[in-house]
């Protein structure tokens, strides 16, 4: 009878909420350990000049392998890290894993990093970037950061203040996954960014309707306008790399296409086979 199944199905809910949240206990300490000791790893992912193809910058990503449950998506360890604040240490980690491989790669390729709303909870964030950059002797101009939208909304004025005293030492910063969050054009021209990150959301919706290139084609003008560079995340296909490149003002291309996120040394491969980064100036200096 239906309540025995309601009562059935309520258990069921009950072993599953167990489950998982004996999982996040498990992560949350393993995350901890991993960080101290070091076992956390960075995939770069490259992205390419829109005009030329030559790699002009790789994205770090944070790479988990749990030594009993395998391995561990970002998307489930980075809230865990943000909840327990561990996140501050991952980050400093990835600052000057990047920072050093970046100085490492031949030619000017440029590297960026992922920062969580939680690494602006106290002032040190300025120090260590600035640590990172000194530690690799690295110009600034070849560091970027990745704020996500939704990151940057949540921010306060002086948090704000904060990424323009980043900006101000030559660092660029990003928008990260545009579009997935409010998405208001009216507020872009009050965030202090250099380069707009268009979400992999949107390639997805011109997939499915065509007429969502003028969609994005819209927002890139709004980026010009703005005197922004412009990324689109998530290109799987040459058939939509070809489309893109018709109808879209862009500078630079990631996604599985041009490469997935690989091992440090893949990248120095990879930009040693292009002969260099195409030029001394880096791509996102594009917009003129
Ligand atoms: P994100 O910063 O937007 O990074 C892009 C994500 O899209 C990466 O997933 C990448 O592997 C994936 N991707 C790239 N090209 C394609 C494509 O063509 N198709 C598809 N289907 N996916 C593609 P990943 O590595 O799983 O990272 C997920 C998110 O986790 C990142 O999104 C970022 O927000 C966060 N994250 C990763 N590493 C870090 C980190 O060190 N710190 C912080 N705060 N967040 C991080
Ligand atoms: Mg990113
Ligand atoms: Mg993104
Ligand atoms: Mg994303």
């Amino acid at each position: 009878c239906a309540k025995r199944d309601d009562r059935k199905q309520i258990q069921v809910f009950d072993e599953e909420m167990k489950r998982q949240m004996e999982r996040t206990a498990v992560l949350r300490d393993g995350l901890v350990a991993a960080i101290d000791q070091g076992t956390l790893e960075s995939a770069f992912q490259v992205l390419v000049d829109v005009e030329t193809g030559f790699p002009k910058s790789a994205e770090a990503l944070a790479r988990w392998t749990h030594p009993e449950l395998g391995p561990v998506s970002p998307a489930e360890f980075i809230p865990l890290a943000e909840q327990t604040g561990a996140i501050r240490d991952l980050t400093i980690w990835q600052l000057e894993n990047a920072c050093r491989c970046c100085a490492e790669w031949p030619g000017d390729i440029s590297v960026s990093v992922n920062l969580s709303a939680k690494d602006f909870s106290s002032d040190t964030i300025i120090g260590s970037i600035e640590k990172a950059l000194q530690q690799a002797a690295l110009d600034p101009s070849r560091l970027i950061i990745e704020i996500t939208e939704t990151a940057m909304l949540e921010l306060r004025t002086d948090v704000l203040a904060a990424i323009t005293e980043i900006r101000s030492r030559g660092v660029r910063v990003a928008l990260d996954d545009f579009g997935t969050g409010y998405s208001s054009l009216s507020y872009l021209h009050k965030i202090p960014f250099d380069i707009l990150k268009i979400d992999r959301s949107f390639v997805e919706a011109v997939e499915s309707d065509p007429r969502q290139l003028q969609v994005l084609s819209g927002i890139t003008q709004l980026a010009r306008l703005l005197e922004k560079s412009v990324v689109i995340e998530g290109i799987e296909t040459q058939e939509m790399m070809d489309l893109l490149s018709e109808r879209v003002d862009f500078d630079l291309a990631q996604g599985y296409l041009f490469g997935r996120p690989m091992r440090e040394r893949d990248i120095a491969t990879l930009v040693s086979a292009f002969g260099g980064t195409g030029s001394r100036k880096n791509g996102f200096s594009a917009v003129a």
